[in-house]
């Protein structure tokens, strides 16, 4: 089949419809549900966008020779991680950043785990194959992911096992020739709306033993028998894109999904029962590596955005001279050459991992995904603090077409812009910065990732700091040197600069 237009996300979709629940009732379209059909036409937009630039979106497939999507690709050398990039950065641009699941993430970590097979190969020769085969199957046919790893948020003093109930997080319920069932709950999901779902494992698993039943690592279709997305409230309220610009364009959804005994094949296994190997998976695969390349490049286009939008929103209403908004400008400014300055030197110092996969650097691409959920709260913030009202007194497309249009022409101009220019700035500005949307968009750049503390935590602990410890070290080695060249002993009391009259003062 190859890379899919367009059409074919649809059409899958439409005659393949995963079991979607939202506001109570099941989906029985998600192409044309109110809330959902939006964001299939965006999701469906990326798709149509491979095929207009194939040289940048596309590469020959290496089993059968045909054009197939960029994200899937292994890169071996430096000019193929690039040029992954690229094709991550003109997804990512197409939706400012806003869709922050377009099928890239997940099929940048699909590809790791191929790549870094061999990893999971060691305690089952038949999970390394499986993992292969099942890139293969996901690249030749251009499908898309959701995947979901956090067990429900019960009790989080406790591990799955000892919640109420040790089947309220999914687990393995019973295991057979064919395959395991799995019985349960994971949150989250974001991007329900695509063909299937990797069920990997959150890096939390604790007890070798107690959390065996927990650890494992699937993917199956999201229209299994059994499975189901509860999809939250949606963010897009049917307004036109002139009332909600981002909300009624890129509402991806997200889902909590239930495991109705629903049963996974061998062939689709990847990990099993093993606690240690689950906790080591993403890492010791490189498949964290390659999503963060993607979320870095998320990053770039959604600051490119919001340093336009802002730029745009000053030169509006004319506040350029007060030094304040140039320090707020310049935060973006700067916000945006950090991301890309981290992008780019991930892809220079890339260098091949234990499995000759070229993968980007680490250290650039670890910073970049601590560092953006606490910079992206901020940046929302100077949308405000620089709309101000003006992102309230923000009139709708009925208004401006209802009887009040030439109060609404004459008073909602700005310094620069008619009126009919300023509102849809200023309705973008809302979309981005206080809307549902915006909102939702604030809660996953803190959390998409995982929680930022038990990140920060696991920086902590990774990154080797001792060369600088060192470094610190041998200054101060180098001061009690100087000290006892002029006849100090450590023991003595150190002189201090002047004649000590101060300390004798005080
Ligand atoms: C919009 C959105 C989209 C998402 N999409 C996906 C997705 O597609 N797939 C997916 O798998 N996940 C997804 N997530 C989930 C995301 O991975 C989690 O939000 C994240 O890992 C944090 O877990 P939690 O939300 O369960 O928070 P919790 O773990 O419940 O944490 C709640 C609070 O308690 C604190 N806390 C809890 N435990 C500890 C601890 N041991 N030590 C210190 N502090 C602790 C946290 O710091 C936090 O302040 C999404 C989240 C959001 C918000």
């Amino acid at each position: 089949m190859g890379a899919r237009r367009g059409h074919e996300v649809i059409q899958r979709l439409r005659e393949t419809p995963p079991e979607l629940w939202h506001r109570g009732k099941r989906v029985e379209d998600p192409t044309t549900e109110p809330g959902l059909a939006n964001g299939v036409r965006s999701l469906a937009r990326l798709y149509d966008l491979q095929w207009e630039e194939p040289d940048v979106m596309l590469f020959d497939s290496p089993t059968t020779g045909q054009k197939v999507g960029r994200s899937f690709m292994i890169p071996r050398t430096q000019e193929e991680l690039a040029s992954v990039g690229e094709m991550m950065m003109r997804w990512a641009r197409a939706t400012f950043g806003m869709m922050g699941r377009a099928p890239d993430y997940l099929n940048r970590a699909i590809s790791a785990y191929a790549g870094g097979a061999d990893f999971l190969a060691e305690p089952d020769p038949r999970f390394g194959e499986n993992i292969r085969r099942y890139h293969e199957y996901m690249r030749e046919n251009d499908l898309c992911l959701t995947h979901t790893l956090i067990n429900p948020q019960i009790n989080r003093s406790v591990g799955p096992a000892r919640q109420k109930d040790p089947f309220l997080a999914a687990r393995v319920k019973e295991e057979t020739d064919a395959g395991i069932v799995i019985r349960g709950a994971r949150m989250l999901a974001t991007l329900p709306i695509s063909d299937e779902i990797m069920v990997f494992p959150s890096t939390l698993l604790k007890s070798a033993e107690e959390d065996a039943p927990y650890a494992f690592a699937f993917a199956i279709p999201n229209n299994t028998p059994g499975l189901r997305f509860i999809c939250r409230e949606t963010v897009d309220y049917g307004r036109t894109p002139y009332d909600h610009p981002l909300s009624a364009r890129f509402e991806e959804m997200d889902a909590v999904v239930i495991f109705d005994d629903v049963f996974v094949p061998w062939e689709r296994v990847f990990l099993y029962r093993d606690v240690e190997r689950c906790n080591q998976a993403y890492h010791a695969t490189g498949a964290v590596v390659h999503m963060s390349h993607q979320v870095v490049c998320k990053n770039i286009a959604k600051t490119e955005f919001l340093l336009g939008l802002v730029s745009m929103m000053v030169d509006a209403i004319g506040v350029e001279r007060f030094q304040h908004i140039h320090e707020k400008v310049a935060e973006i400014w700067v916000t945006l050459q950090t991301m890309k300055a981290f992008r780019r030197v991930a892809e220079v110092d890339a260098a091949p991992n234990a499995y000759g996969v070229m993968s980007p650097a680490w250290d650039p691409l670890d910073a970049a995904r601590n560092l953006y959920p606490r910079l992206y709260p901020r940046l929302i913030e100077i949308v405000q603090q620089i709309g101000a009202s003006g992102l309230v007194a923000m009139p709708t497309w009925a208004d401006v077409t209802g009887p009040l249009a030439e109060d609404i022409m004459k008073y909602y101009q700005s310094a620069r812009l008619e009126a009919r220019e300023r509102i849809p700035l200023f309705r973008l500005a809302w979309d981005t910065a206080l809307s549902a949307f915006g909102s939702r968009q604030v809660l996953y750049e803190r959390f998409f990732f995982g929680d930022p503390v038990r990140m920060a935590g696991a920086l902590f602990h990774s990154h080797d700091r001792s060369q600088y410890m060192e470094m610190v070290r041998e200054f101060l080695k180098q001061t009690i040197e100087e000290m006892e060249q002029e006849g100090a002993s450590p023991t003595a009391p150190v002189p201090t600069s002047g004649d000590g009259a101060k300390g004798g003062d005080a």
